[in-house]
């Protein structure tokens, strides 16, 4: 089967790879789509994964064929992958249900070979299945909205309350949903990207801006002051990660989404002085996978104006990734089809 390899920093690789054979418990998928991921970007632009890997951890595809043990399947089930791998209750954070922070946490896609390729395989407890009302293109994006939902959780939202989100590539633009779904009073949307701003508007936050201007904000939000409660911080660019030091309130949440893997220069006398808390927060747990499949497949979020392009497994590399990291892309989350 044709799978595309990981070989490190900016080297993707298209090869002829062995079509992998179920055992026990293990289920062969059909890869439909599979999205290329930020932090795929990421390590396309650094190195960050480890090398030989197919990358693709937000698949959408039909199962093909089963191990013996297999009973919940059959072929043909219309599915989902929650990528995690986990230990599943051999360390600490596990037996607490914190899967996302396992001592051994990996993921399908990224220490695993996933969907970037013809077929994935995997165990059978990672396949969710896809409800009927859910499109086949709109099948990979659980992974997104999921990480927005913990972080949500992990910052303590509040409703009521006025949020800043920075960056509105694919985790901004669920983000900017979710925390509608969950009663953010007020919403700015930083994103100097026109298209991606764009399709951010169609979402109606109360304030959209190419950059961020602090009286604007101000008359924006509705608690009368320019300091916002949140600022959800999903760009990883530095300029913003420092800018949201400025435009949280005293006493306000940063929710760190976006990725950045050096170190950054930043003004820790606002952060004591204004009594900032900066909330990291990394991947997601299975309930709010599945629950993001539930929001999807009930139309409480909207993932046809974020997937904006599908492109052929041959052409990951130049229409995919490549398309991706351009500043001026007019894309938000890219599909890839083998
Ligand atoms: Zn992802
Ligand atoms: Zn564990």
């Amino acid at each position: 089967m044709l799978g595309a390899r990981y070989k490190g920093k900016k080297t993707i690789v298209l090869e002829e790879i062995p079509k992998p054979v179920p055992k026990e418990r293990e289920v062969l998928v059909k890869v439909k789509y599979a999205g290329i991921c930020g932090s795929d970007l990421e390590a396309y632009k650094t190195g960050l994964y480890p090398a030989h890997v197919v990358l693709g951890h937000e698949i959408m595809g039909y199962v093909e064929e089963m191990g013996p043990a297999v009973k919940k399947w059959k072929k043909g089930d219309r599915v989902t992958i929650f990528p995690t791998l986990h230990c599943g209750g051999k360390c600490w954070y596990c037996q607490q249900g914190l899967t996302n922070l396992c001592v051994y946490e990996d993921a399908i896609g990224i220490g695993a070979n996933g969907g970037f390729a013809e077929y994935v395989l995997v165990s059978d407890h990672h396949l969710v299945a896809l409800p009927d009302s859910i499109p086949d293109k709109h099948g990979t994006v659980f992974d997104q909205i999921a990480t927005s939902l913990l972080a949500l959780r992990e910052a303590s939202f509040i409703p009521g309350s006025s949020v800043g989100i920075l960056g509105m590539g694919t985790i901004g633009q669920f983000s900017l949903q979710v925390l509608k779904l969950a009663g953010a009073r007020t919403i700015v949307v930083v994103e100097k990207n026109p298209f991606r701003l764009e399709i951010a508007k169609k979402f109606e936050p109360d304030l959209a801006m190419e950059k961020l201007i602090f009286p604007k904000i101000k008359r924006a939000n509705k608690k009368g002051v320019a300091g916002l409660d949140y600022i959800f911080e999903c760009s990883g660019v530095p300029v913003l990660v420092n800018a949201a030091i400025d435009v949280v309130r005293k006493g306000g949440t940063i929710v760190q989404i976006g990725l950045w893997d050096k170190p950054l220069e930043i003004n820790l006398l606002k952060y004591v002085m204004n009594q900032i808390r900066i909330q990291g927060v990394y991947g997601y747990v299975r309930e709010d996978f599945e629950f993001a499949v539930e929001l999807v497949a009930k139309k409480l979020i909207d993932p046809d104006p974020i997937v904006t392009k599908i492109v052929p497994l041959q052409d990951i590399v130049e229409e995919g990734f490549e398309a991706a990291i351009d500043p001026e892309t007019k894309d938000i989350k890219i599909l890839v089809e083998p």
